[in-house]
C-alpha cells in the first residue's frame, strides 16, 4: 500500500519522499483507522489525506471552514490533475446538479464541502449514493467551543459516525493542545483514533515581548530595521487595524488594513496586496491569515495580548514559513488583560472560567522569566532539550537563584493535597492561611502547613507561575483548575532535582528596566499588614460566599 501512495505522491504531487510522519499517518488512514494530526500550519496535512483518497477506490469527502480554502486546493489539485470539486451553498443549483452527477458518475476522487452544505438537507442520502472511502475534517479545531475560530456547524459532525460507521475520519489541525485534542475526539465519536503530534517547533521564530507603551514609535524603529519586509500586524480592534494602517501610511509604509467588517470584495484586494507584496503591513484582526499561504511573512507583530496560547502560535506561526529568520513581537501591558476578560466576561459560567484560565497563561507567558519558547512548546506537551538561545529571555537572561528548595515546598504541599487544590488554595496552605477552604478540608494538618509563611503571597504566585511554564506542574481543565505535579515536577520533589527561580518583581516585564529597589521595613509591614486583610476579606468573603472585594469596599 505504502508503495502505492509513494507513487502517487510522485506522479500527482511530484515530491520525491514523505515528509516526517506523513507516511505513518497515510498507513493509518490506509488500515481504515480514525486518525486525528496535529501538525503546524504549512507542515504538509493535505498531502495525509489526499493520497490515500488516491490511493483507495470511491471519493474522499472533505470539510472544509472556508470557501477561500475550498477554491484554492481544489485549483492547486487541478493543476496536478487530480479529478477534484467543490460544493457550497453559494454556487448555483445547475453548478452543484453538474457535480454531483460527476461525483456520482465516480469521476471525481476528492470532494470539498462546507459543513453546511453536508448538514444540509438530502445530502447524506446523496453521499451513501456514493462510494465514500474516506472523511477529512480539515482545520478540526473548529470544532472546539474552547479554542479560536469556533464553527458551530463543526459540532454537528459527530453524524459523520452515527450515518458512515465504517468510514474511517481523519481529523486535522494546526492547534494541538490537549483540550482541543480531547474535544475533536469525542466531539466526532471517533473510535479509538491514532492520534499523530509532528513537533510544534519553529525555532527560525524569534520570540520578544514588549511593553505597551509608545507602541506606535516602537512600531516605526522595528520598521526602520525591517524595511520592506512583509508583516502582520494583529489587532484586537476592527478600529486599531484601521487607524493604525491610516498611521503607517502618513509616514510613508506600504500598509493596508484587514477586518470582518470589509466587504468580501475588500478583503479579497488587500490580501490579494499582500500575497503579490504590493503592500508591506498588514494591520489585522485575527479575521485574517487562516488558510493564507505567503511564505515570506518576515515578522507578526502582536499590538494587543491574544486571548489564549493556541491563537497567539497560530498567529506568529504564520512568519517564517519559508524556514529564514523571522520575528514575532508581542506587545503587552495589564490593561490589555483587564479588555480581554471583559470580553470573556459572556456566556456559559464554565466556558468563562476556562477562558480566563487560559489567558492567564497567555499573560504568564508575556510576563515570562525563563526561555519563552520552551513555555510555548511545554503548554503543547512537548519538551525542548535546551534553552532556545533565541527568545529576548535567552538573550539577555534575568538572575535567578536555586529555587529548589522553594520548589520542593510547594510540590510536597500538592502532593499532600492530593493534588486536589487549585493554586491560590496551594498558596494559601503555604503561607499558614486560616482561609475557610483550607479549614475545611483540614489542610491546616498537613505537613508543609505553613511551610512558605516568610514568602509572600505574590511571590509564591510568580513562582508557582514559573514552574507551570517549566512544567513542573500541569493545571488541570477540571471544575477547579487544580494543580498536578508533571514528571519532570517528581525529579524535582523526590530526586533533589535543582531548579531555578528568579525573584519576583511586581511588574517587571511591563516596566522598561525598572530599577531594583529594596522594600523598605514599613512597606514590608504593610505588606504584611495587607496580606493580613486580605486573608481576612476571603474568609468573611467565604462565609458569605460573595467575591472578596465586595467586603471592605
Ligand atoms: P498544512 O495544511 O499543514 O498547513 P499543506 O498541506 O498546505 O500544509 O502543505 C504545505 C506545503 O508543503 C505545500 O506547499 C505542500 O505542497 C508541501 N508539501 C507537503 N508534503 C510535502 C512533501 N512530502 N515533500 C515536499 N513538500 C511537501
Ligand atoms: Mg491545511
Amino acid at each position: 500500500m505504502i508503495t502505492a501512495a509513494q507513487e502517487v505522491l510522485k506522479k500527482y504531487f511530484g515530491y520525491e519522499r514523505f515528509r516526517p510522519m506523513q507516511q505513518e499517518i497515510i498507513s493509518s488512514v490506509l488500515a481504515k483507522r480514525d486518525t486525528i494530526v496535529l501538525m503546524p500550519t504549512g507542515g504538509g496535512k493535505s498531502v495525509c489525506y489526499q493520497v490515500p483518497a488516491l490511493v483507495m477506490p470511491g471519493i474522499c469527502v472533505v470539510i472544509s471552514p472556508l470557501i477561500a480554502l475550498m477554491q484554492d486546493q481544489v485549483k492547486a489539485l487541478a493543476a496536478n490533475g487530480v479529478n477534484a470539486a467543490f460544493l457550497n451553498s453559494t454556487q448555483s443549483a445547475e453548478v452543484q446538479y453538474n457535480i454531483e452527477t460527476a461525483c456520482l458518475g465516480r469521476a471525481i476522487k476528492l470532494l470539498y464541502v462546507s459543513p453546511e452544505k453536508l448538514l444540509s438537507a438530502g445530502f447524506f442520502s446523496f453521499l451513501k449514493r456514493l462510494q465514500v472511502n474516506l472523511f477529512a475534517v480539515d482545520e478540526a479545531h473548529c470544532i472546539s467551543a474552547w479554542g479560536h475560530d469556533f464553527r458551530p456547524e463543526y459540532t454537528q459532525l459527530r453524524t459523520l459516525k452515527e450515518q458512515f460507521p465504517t468510514v474511517p475520519v481523519i481529523a486535522l489541525t494546526a492547534t494541538a493542545d490537549r483540550l482541543t485534542q480531547k474535544d475533536i475526539q469525542e466531539q466526532l465519536h471517533l473510535q479509538d483514533p491514532a492520534v499523530y503530534i509532528s513537533s510544534f517547533d519553529r525555532p527560525n521564530i524569534n520570540l520578544t515581548v514588549l511593553p505597551g507603551r509608545n507602541r506606535f514609535n516602537r512600531i516605526t524603529d522595528f520598521l526602520d530595521n525591517h524595511k520592506g519586509q512583509p508583516g502582520i500586524i494583529y489587532c484586537l480592534s476592527r478600529n486599531t487595524t484601521e487607524s493604525l494602517s491610516q498611521k503607517l501610511s502618513a509616514q510613508g509604509f506600504k500598509a493596508a488594513h484587514y477586518h470582518a467588517g470589509l466587504s468580501a470584495t475588500a478583503r479579497a484586494a488587500t490580501q490579494d496586496a499582500f500575497l503579490k507584496d504590493n503592500i508591506q503591513i498588514m494591520c489585522a484582526t485575527i479575521a485574517f491569515g487562516m488558510g493564507i499561504d505567503k511564505s515570506n511573512v518576515r515578522w507578526v507583530i502582536h499590538y494587543n495580548l491574544p486571548k489564549n496560547i493556541e491563537s497567539y502560535y497560530q498567529e506568529i506561526g504564520r512568519g517564517g514559513r519559508d524556514g529564514a529568520p523571522a520575528n514575532a513581537l508581542l506587545f503587552y501591558s495589564y490593561a490589555d488583560v483587564l479588555a480581554m476578560r471583559k470580553m470573556l466576561s459572556e456566556g456559559d459560567k464554565k466556558q468563562q472560567a476556562l477562558q480566563l484560565v487560559k489567558l492567564e497563561r497567555m499573560q504568564q507567558y508575556a510576563e515570562a522569566t525563563s526561555c519563552r519558547r520552551r513555555i510555548l512548546l511545554n503548554y503543547f506537551g512537548e519538551t525542548l532539550s535546551k534553552n532556545c538561545q533565541n527568545c529576548d529571555i535567552c538573550r539577555n537572561p534575568p538572575a535567578s537563584f536555586d529555587g529548589t528548595i522553594h520548589a520542593q515546598k510547594a510540590l510536597s504541599a500538592i502532593a499532600r493535597m492530593l493534588e486536589k487544590a487549585p493554586l491560590g488554595l496551594v498558596i494559601d496552605v503555604l503561607r499558614g492561611s486560616r482561609s475557610q477552604q483550607v479549614l475545611e478540608k483540614n489542610f491546616d494538618r498537613i505537613k508543609t502547613y505553613g511551610a512558605g509563611r516568610d514568602i509572600p503571597y505574590n511571590d509564591w504566585q510568580s513562582y508557582l507561575h514559573q514552574m507551570i511554564n517549566q512544567g513542573l506542574l500541569e493545571i488541570a481543565y477540571d471544575d477547579a483548575y487544580t494543580l498536578k505535579i508533571s514528571p519532570a515536577g517528581k525529579e524535582v520533589l523526590l530526586q533533589n532535582k535543582s531548579f531555578a527561580l528568579v525573584k519576583f518583581e511586581p511588574n517587571a516585564a511591563t516596566e522598561e528596566v525598572a530599577p531594583v529597589k529594596a522594600k523598605s521595613k514599613k512597606e514590608v509591614l504593610k505588606d504584611e499588614l495587607f496580606e493580613r486583610l486580605r486573608v481576612l476579606r476571603k474568609k468573611i468573603a467565604d462565609q458569605q460566599n460573595v467575591p472578596p472585594y465586595v467586603i471592605f469596599n
